[in-house]
């Protein structure tokens, strides 16, 4: 390949990025400004971005040039990111896309982010995001929506909504999202980039503002799977400051890539076809799937007879978390506080009180509201404890497949990216779009969504899902098809479309 002219620059990949970078054909400097440029020209369309971070980034690039001239590089030395707004950033406003955040600059990094800085690799700002990750379409932001750069006037999904459009867009070349139930899966589906979760504690959660601890995780969007195992290797392992992060070693994603999935038993789960889904959708999957076959995959279908309960399940779940994990922005210790705002006249419970009245959203109430019911005197066995237990089943559903085969594949999400305000009325229909995503994070496995098509013009993924520690696994399977197609190297024209 040879060099592209400077403005093209932003259209690298990470790992086209990574080798000119090592042999000095491009500077760091000259990518992130090819970057920041790019963010100018195209997110006052998409609005993935809460802040851009245009001198810190200028400066974390000049500081990987000379990393680089003094042959100190690691592959991710002067490649630049987005960093999703939940994630801690030293010294960088962290909002959560939440007023009650709005002011909230970290004294720490993320342990994903500051890996990510270890190897030299550049911030170009926070990523917009549902507020505290709670949503599917990034509408539930404090700020603004985040469009879809197929369709201006469609949702990204969400809740990491800003990272997937800004790979999508070329505003990023790689994103740090998070999927509590999808939300790095999702929205890579619906804006056509390839996305993973990782195991439960392959990455650290330390910095991350938590939403449902026992689901949250860490992990990379970017344009392709190869792109996704190098962001995987920088961030994975075990971090002392997360008791829940896992203390495997961290084997190495790039040489699992090896375009052979021959023999590869594949899972195809009936449920995940459920009747309602989008025609174009469930077509396009399906063929996805005869590729894999053509590849050398066995396919066969297998039953998770509990996933109709995992919507339900998760949605007690999450919100008893979340109840009580928010519980700690009482205006009090950090974060917006409704005494700051020039009303001191009132006594410390009403203070409390309106703090969180004025400072979280109407969804981020609903869920503490949901959770602190399900966690209440005498609901407590019907609901939090009854959804503990039907957790297990999905658990045991899961390990009993993986049992018969390697990896499971099927839709991301039962339709595409859905018109701005289509869902917002109506929360059940918000929380279906995840019906398909949400029991992984129940049982703790990794996934991915690889671009597989497009239906009415819109983006299709294709959803791998693995036993615990399989990520190279199905970085493999995702690489393999993506060396046999083109999906994921389309890209968006971004029309252009009023706010
Ligand atoms: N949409 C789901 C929710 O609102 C998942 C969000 C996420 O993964 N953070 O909880």
């Amino acid at each position: 390949m040879s060099t592209p002219a400077a403005s093209d620059l932003w259209q690298l990949s990470v790992a086209e990025a990574s080798r000119l970078l090592a042999n000095r054909e491009i500077s760091s400097v000259e990518l992130t400004d090819a970057c920041l440029e790019r963010i100018a020209a195209v997110d006052d369309r998409i609005s993935a971005y809460i802040t851009v971070t245009a001198d810190i980034a200028r400066q974390q690039a000049a500081d990987a040039d000379r990393r680089i001239a003094a042959g100190d590089a690691s592959p991710l030395t002067g490649v630049p990111m987005q960093i999703k707004d939940l994630l801690c950033t030293n010294g960088v406003a962290t909002t959560c896309a939440s007023r009650m955040l709005a002011e909230y600059v970290p004294v720490y990094d993320a342990t994903a982010v500051a890996r990510l800085r270890e190897q030299g690799a550049v911030m170009l700002g926070k990523g917009n995001m549902d507020e505290f990750g709670m949503g599917s379409s990034t509408e539930n932001s404090a700020f603004f929506p985040t469009r879809n750069p197929w369709d201006t006037s469609r949702v990204p999904g969400g809740s990491s909504g800003g990272s997937a459009a800004a790979v999508a867009a070329g505003a990023a070349p790689f994103a740090l999202g998070t999927d509590t139930g999808g939300s790095i899966r999702q929205p890579a589906s619906f804006c056509g980039v390839t996305g993973l979760k990782p195991t439960y504690g392959r990455v650290s959660r330390y910095g991350l503002v938590a939403y449902a601890s026992s689901l949250d995780q860490v992990g990379p969007l970017a344009r392709d799977a190869a792109d996704c195992a190098l962001i995987l290797q920088a961030i994975a392992g075990h971090d002392p400051r997360d008791a829940t992060s896992l203390p495997d070693p961290v084997p190495d994603y790039s040489a699992a890539l090896t375009g052979d999935i021959k023999g590869l038993r594949l899972g195809v789960p009936r449920e995940y076809f459920a009747e309602g889904m989008d025609p174009g959708v469930r077509a396009t999957v399906t063929a996805a799937i005869d590729q894999l076959a053509a590849l050398g995959a066995e396919v066969r279908e297998v039953s998770l007879p509990t996933t109709e309960y995992a919507l339900a399940c998760y949605y007690i779940i999450a919100p008893s978390e979340c109840s009580a994990n928010l519980a700690r922005y009482d205006g009090v210790k950090y974060g917006y506080s409704y005494q700051d705002d020039g009303r001191g006249d009132v006594d410390m419970w009403e203070a409390m009180e309106r703090t969180r009245q004025h400072g979280f959203g109407p969804e981020v109430k609903r869920r503490i509201m949901l959770g602190a019911f399900a966690l209440s005197s005498g609901y407590y066995d019907a609901y939090y404890h009854k959804a503990q237990q039907v957790r297990t089943l999905i658990r045991q559903d899961f390990a009993r497949v993986f049992e018969e085969v390697d990896a499971l594949a099927a839709p991301v999400s039962p339709v595409t990216a859905f018109p701005i305000g289509d869902r917002t009325d109506d929360p059940v229909r918000m929380y279906l779009v995840d019906v398909y995503t949400l029991p992984v994070n129940m049982a703790g496995l990794p996934a991915m969504s690889v671009p597989c098509g497009f239906s009415d013009g819109l983006p299709v993924g294709l959803q791998l899902i693995g036993s615990h520690l399989t990520e190279g696994h199905l970085l493999n399977i995702a690489h393999t098809y993506q060396q046999a197609t083109e999906w994921h190297q389309q890209r968006p024209g971004i029309p252009h479309r009023g706010r």
